[in-house]
């Protein structure tokens, strides 16, 4: 598979929204209130979430969760990427080919979308869909990039159980309570 080229202009464009999307984030919570499947009536409440100061990215968000489908995903900052080439997110350590060979790559379902901007600079976007939340790009990107990639439990899809069963197992006690009307972290530079 070759990479998909963005000229120049798209590329000043996304540069332009990646600076108003870190603008919102300048007080470390984003304020994005996606709807959540146990209703966003729940002013004053709270619910479950992946502190990603905490998480090791041990995998277990992959298969604790109640849902077939683990609620937990990985999250892109795009604002904080490096644009790597030798994304450590992406590739695992000493890839054959800077391609998007899947023998090449970290994830284990073809989630994390590699695209050419210009050179030396690569985009990366998250599949959702394609995403099983194992965390192990963000181990890549954790230990050799800048944490760009995180994960976070997606509201849209958590049942927000009175115990969250990643949580009872959680090595790290990652996952933490937080306000309903803030629902995801979003990292600061
Ligand atoms: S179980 Fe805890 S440490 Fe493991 S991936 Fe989930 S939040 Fe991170
Ligand atoms: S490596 Fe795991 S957490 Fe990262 S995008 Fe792929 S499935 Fe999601
Ligand atoms: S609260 Fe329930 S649905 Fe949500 S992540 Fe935890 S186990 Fe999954």
């Amino acid at each position: 598979m070759s990479n998909k080229k963005m000229d120049r202009r798209e590329f000043m464009q996304t540069i332009a929204r990646f600076g108003a999307i870190s603008a919102l984030g300048a007080v470390g919570w984003l304020a994005v209130k996606k709807p959540t499947k146990a209703g966003i009536a729940l002013e004053g409440g709270s619910l479950w979430q992946i502190d990603p100061n905490k998480c090791t990215h041990c995998g277990k968000c992959a298969t604790l969760c109640v849902l077939k489908e683990s609620a937990v995903k990985c999250l892109h900052k795009s604002d904080i990427c490096g644009y790597c080439d030798l994304c450590t997110g992406y590739y695992y350590p000493e890839p054959s080919n800077l391609d998007t060979a899947a023998e090449n790559q970290v994830c284990p379902t073809g989630a994390l979308i590699r695209k050419f901007v210009e050179e030396p600079y690569f985009q990366y976007e998250i599949d959702e869909k394609l995403c099983i939340g194992c965390g192990r790009c963000v181990k890549g990107c954790t230990a050799f990039g800048n944490g760009a990639l995180y994960l976070q439990i997606m509201h849209d899809r958590c049942l927000n159980c009175n115990i969250c069963a990643i949580a009872v197992e959680c090595p790290d006690h990652a996952i933490i309570r937080v306000p309903a009307q803030t629902p995801y972290f979003q990292k600061t530079i």
